[in-house]
């Protein structure tokens, strides 16, 4: 750090001002998390110099021996870890991984069934300004108007109804499991390839909280960052019949040259997911959640389909009346960091939206509990129903010390005694 700090203090400057906005605040966005030190070294390593375009002991660059080492290392505890016949740890990210399945098993025309995007699903799932919406032809299934879930009953009748390639499980905004029997049992009715985007809960997997979707996928495609809690990145798992596919539009259809030093910090987050601490951690990911979700509802910030059983919770805030966008500058005024997001059948427009979306990864990373999960209600509640969105306000005045209070009590990144 001397050496950038010397060299150049404008982005040293950024790095201390991140870290120090990270300690001070609430990180409750649902996809992000804090990756510990031992991952951060990896990425920050001399790995980032290498080119090695191909695989282990195919590459087309000399000099691969070391990083040869660590993607197989990264290959074989990922495989282990989610009982996988297949991995490829190349992917950049998990739009790039989600990129290789389209390569894998679409021509541009052909038909996808996902979730729609303003019901759960994510932008690379069919979204018109994505490529994926662009160049194939995506047929979206939504929520149950009661039951604020996925609706089976449409996924069944789309999928009979036109044939798709691919059926797609998954999204950004699931709170409740999804039933993997059910997408495996209809993609064979149809004979299509069952594809799920774990990206959001592959953690919870990776730490047997929650079923896995590995044994009915034909491939599962996922982000490395969120409640994993590894580097910002991408990969993908999937049978053995689809490896080879799958590897060929990783690279060298999608994708160049591997990021070594972020395959290296993979293979440290898949070691560090191996163990009892990580399983506790996930567990506890959940438990959170749920009580977070819970404390909310009471005080009249509804959760949607009545509350969670993963990392995040959808809540309605139509109940309150405030918005989405409102909501999530008031909280930001008093140092929660959480995201405005669309609810199912939302009347907003998706910049202003109805809901908020939080979730416990990064305040559980912290050490934090069910006790702490109350707490934190009260806050978000006062901080969006009494503040105004600007900091000087005396509520939000208020509820930052309280955050405070509690961010000293359970460091983020804790600085060394
Ligand atoms: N798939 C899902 C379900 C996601 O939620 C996300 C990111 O939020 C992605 C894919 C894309 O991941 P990335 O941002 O790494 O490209």
């Amino acid at each position: 750090f001397d050496a950038l700090q010397s060299f150049d203090p404008d982005i040293a400057g950024v790095l201390l001002s991140e870290l120090d906005r990270i300690r001070s605040g609430l990180q409750l966005i649902a996809s992000e998390n804090l990756s510990s030190p031992a991952v951060i070294t990896a990425l920050g390593s001399t790995l980032t110099n290498k080119y090695a375009e191909g695989y282990p002991g195919r590459r087309y660059y000399g000099g691969c021996a070391e990083v040869d080492k660590a993607e197989n290392i990264a290959i074989e505890r990922a495989k282990e870890l989610f009982g996988a016949d297949h991995a490829n740890v190349q992917p950049h990210s998990g739009a790039s991984a989600n990129q290789a399945v389209y390569g894998a098993f679409l021509q541009p025309g052909d038909t996808l069934l996902a979730m729609a995007l303003p019901m759960g699903g994510h932008l690379t799932h069919g979204a018109k300004v994505s490529f994926s919406g662009k160049w194939f032809n995506a047929v979206h299934y939504g929520v149950d108007k009661q039951t604020e879930d996925i609706d089976y009953a449409e996924v069944e009748r789309l999928a009979k109804e036109h044939k798709p390639k691919v059926i797609l499980a998954g999204g950004s905004a699931i709170p409740r499991l999804i039933d993997f029997e059910f997408f495996r049992k209809l993609a064979d009715e149809i004979g299509a390839i069952f594809w799920v985007d774990a990206a959001h809960f592959i953690g919870l997997v990776a730490g047997k909280a929650i079923p896995s979707p590995v044994p009915y996928a034909d491939v599962v495609t996922f982000t490395t960052h969120k409640v994993l809690r590894g580097p910002r990145s991408g990969a993908l798992v999937c049978k053995a019949e689809h490896a080879a596919k799958l590897d060929k539009a990783v690279f060298p259809m999608m994708q160049g040259g591997p990021q070594m030093h972020t395959i290296a910090a993979k293979a440290v987050n898949f070691k560090e997911c191996a163990t009892p601490e990580y399983a506790a951690y996930a567990q506890q990911v959940i438990d959170n959640s749920q009580a977070l979700a819970k404390a909310l509802g009471d005080k009249g910030i509804r959760p949607t389909t009545g509350g969670t059983d993963t990392h995040l919770s959808l809540h309605d805030l139509q109940g309150i009346g405030v918005t989405g966008a409102e909501a999530e500058q008031r909280a930001d005024a008093a140092g929660i960091v959480l995201n405005k997001n669309a609810i199912p059948f939302d009347p907003q427009k998706p910049n202003i939206a109805s809901g908020i979306r939080v979730g416990t990864p990064s305040v559980t990373t912290q050490g934090m509990g069910t006790e702490q999960m109350v707490t934190i209600a009260d806050l978000i509640h006062r901080a969006i129903t009494q503040g105004d969105g600007t900091p000087e306000h005396q509520v939000a005045k208020d509820v930052k010390a309280q955050v405070t209070e509690l961010v000293t009590q359970f460091p983020a990144y804790p600085r060394a005694k």
